[in-house]
């Protein structure tokens, strides 16, 4: 086991990074981030970082001189990087399983093997395998045509209606490696986060429910108000995958349900989520203290959910007349305000979050979404 006082290393610089930074500074580790970011939110609460691109071998280096393990907050970091540092410290999750849930191509591919049901799609390597599709050849419209890689808070992503939409969408994405999706109807969007290794066994915090506006998550409640088998059939499918993966970490699985009563997987996560935010406030432990947990060494802790939570994203969208006034959130006692100390804000840009703990689902929405007019 890696003990507390030694470094911990974080690739990316983001929310996520910074709760896992804070996560391992309390359980007395030292940090070290790495992000191309100078103000990235993690580094402002890192012991130190290294700030440029992730494929400097300098820098790599650097890195690796200073710690004794590492995880990631950004599911893009390059694989040539996450090879050399496997080769060299203790990785968490490993090279593979980020290459899978980096590329969408992949991840359906690896998907399909295991008979884990998703939506119907086609991949598409290039432009001459559009140009090859012929009308009725598929039965996938209306679709989304999403960017096999780096897409994103629903970027990379264009709705095609038809052939001649999916020609232009498919340039409009850069001509590079594409998943045509059939376009579901959602009845609801789950999400389920698991962290352990094959030794130690794996841990499920609660079933999340999760609302997205305009392909961002906006809201996120738990426990899911779901039939109990939903629950079930996700972590039989999210224990699949991990054991499949061997999988070292905290894991993500997205889910559609559709109108028929089907469990969908969408995409996975190689790390802790938005959508388990809730986690901070409310299950004594936290998907960033799993992570740094199962990092070390350690077994993850037993997620203990008491009551019900809410969360709101605080989007860039809410400062653009100015830093939204925070009284009413911080007059909620139920209510706890994260800000991520990002000095830009930008439309979509993730800026904090609220989460409100209550008795049921339905109190704990009420009061944060109470709390996030306010704010608009
Ligand atoms: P991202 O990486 O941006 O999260 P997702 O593939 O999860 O990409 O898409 C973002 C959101 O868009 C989903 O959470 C869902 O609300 C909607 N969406 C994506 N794919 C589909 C689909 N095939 N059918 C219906 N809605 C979809
Ligand atoms: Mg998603």
């Amino acid at each position: 086991m890696i003990l507390p006082g030694e470094t911990l290393g974080i690739l990316g610089g983001g929310q996520l990074g910074r709760y896992a930074a804070i996560a391992a500074r309390t359980m007395g580790y030292r940090v070290c981030t790495w992000d191309p970011d100078p103000e990235s939110p993690a580094a402002m609460l890192s012991d130190d970082h290294i700030q440029g691109d992730f494929l400097s071998a300098p820098l790599r280096e650097k890195f690796l001189s200073r710690v004794s393990a590492a995880t990631l907050e950004f599911e893009n970091i390059p694989s040539e990087l996450m090879n050399l540092l496997s080769q060299s410290v203790r990785l968490s999750p490993d090279p593979v399983a980020v290459m899978v849930a980096q590329d969408r191509i992949l991840e359906k591919e690896f998907l399909n093997k295991l008979a884990i049901p998703t939506v119907p799609y086609r991949s598409f390597q290039s432009e001459s395998e559009v140009e090859l599709m012929h009308d009725g050849e598929l039965d996938l419209f209306p679709a989304i045509l999403k960017r096999s890689r780096w897409g994103y808070d629903g970027k990379g992503q264009v709705p095609v209606k038809d052939l001649t939409d999916l020609k232009a969408a498919y340039f409009q994405l850069g001509n590079v490696p594409c998943l045509l999706e059939k376009r579901i109807s959602l009845e609801k969007e789950v999400s389920l986060i698991l962290s352990g290794n094959p030794k130690n066994g794996y841990a499920f915090f609660p079933l999340i429910e999760n609302i997205h506006v305009n392909g961002i998550l906006h809201t996120s409640v738990a426990p899911a108000s779901v039939d109990p088998n939903v629950q079930a059939v996700a972590r039989e499918i999210a224990l699949l995958i991990a054991e499949r993966l061997s999988y070292e970490g905290v894991l993500t699985v997205e889910f559609f349900l559709d109108s028929h009563g089907r469990v969908l997987v969408n995409e996975l996560a190689p790390r802790p989520h938005n959508s388990g935010h809730f986690t901070i406030d409310s299950c004594g432990i936290s998907q960033f203290s799993q992570q740094i947990r199962v990092l070390v060494g350690a077994p993850p802790a037993v997620p203990v959910l008491t009551g019900a939570a809410a969360m709101v994203n605080l989007l860039g969208d809410l400062w653009v007349k100015g830093d939204p006034d925070f009284s009413v959130a911080l007059s909620s006692p139920k209510a706890r305000l994260h800000l991520y100390g990002k000095k830009e804000a930008r439309v979509g840009r993730k800026m904090g979050h609220i989460t409100v703990l209550d008795e049921s689902v339905d109190l704990a929405l009420e009061e944060a979404l109470r709390i996030y007019r306010h704010l608009q």
